[in-house]
């Protein structure tokens, strides 16, 4: 895949300025673009998925919904990521940013009431940030994550999932296969 190569650099670039403060919740305490990196390798290594706006717009995933805390601060990054990547790489972002206006319950029913409507390349990209987060549990779970609260994140992804099908049966499987496992760490019969 050259298609696209120069600027799926420019987004890695952006994308680990960006959240280069930050660390993933994990008890190693990975840099925080491992993730959007793992995401993007994803799709185009297991998913077999070559088209640059959606690898580009995987790496810029996390960006507008983790690193900027007012409303006014997320505009400036917004118009940003239209003039560097084009308005198609932000309408895609956007499709998979939370609205941290809202209440954590509120966004994560959201998720699952809005999984069914997204575009295909939102789908996409949605399941493959889920298969990265059950990855990333079943390695190395935040310490403060109860029992509880893992399978209770499971089941929850499992729902979004569900209003996510039909975009890539590869996906979908390796979505399933890795909760399935994360099932059998955490034991819950499934
Ligand atoms: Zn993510």
């Amino acid at each position: 895949m050259t298609e696209g190569l120069p600027q799926i650099l420019k987004a890695l670039d952006f994308a680990s300025h960006r959240h280069s403060a930050q660390r993933r919740k994990g008890t190693r305490k990975l840099p925080y673009i491992n993730h959007p990196i793992q995401v993007a390798s994803l799709l185009a290594n297991e998913g077999n998925e070559t088209d640059p706006v959606l690898i580009i717009a995987a790496i810029l995933h996390d960006v507008i919904e983790d690193t900027v805390g007012s409303v006014e601060e997320r505009s400036i990054l917004m118009a940003e990521i239209s003039s560097v990547f084009g308005e198609e790489i932000l309408a895609l972002t956007m499709e998979v940013t939370d609205d941290k206006t809202l209440d954590k319950k509120v966004r994560k029913q959201l998720q699952i009431e809005q999984a069914n409507h997204k575009s295909e390349r939102a789908k996409k990209l949605k399941i493959a940030d889920k298969i990265t987060n059950l990855r990333d549990i079943i390695i190395d779970p935040p310490d403060w994550w109860t029992n509880e609260r893992i399978l209770e994140y499971m089941n929850w992804s499992e729902k979004v999932v569900d209003g996510l099908k039909g975009v890539n049966p590869e996906l979908e499987k390796l979505f399933f296969e890795t909760l399935s496992e994360a099932k059998n760490k955490y034991s819950v019969q499934s």
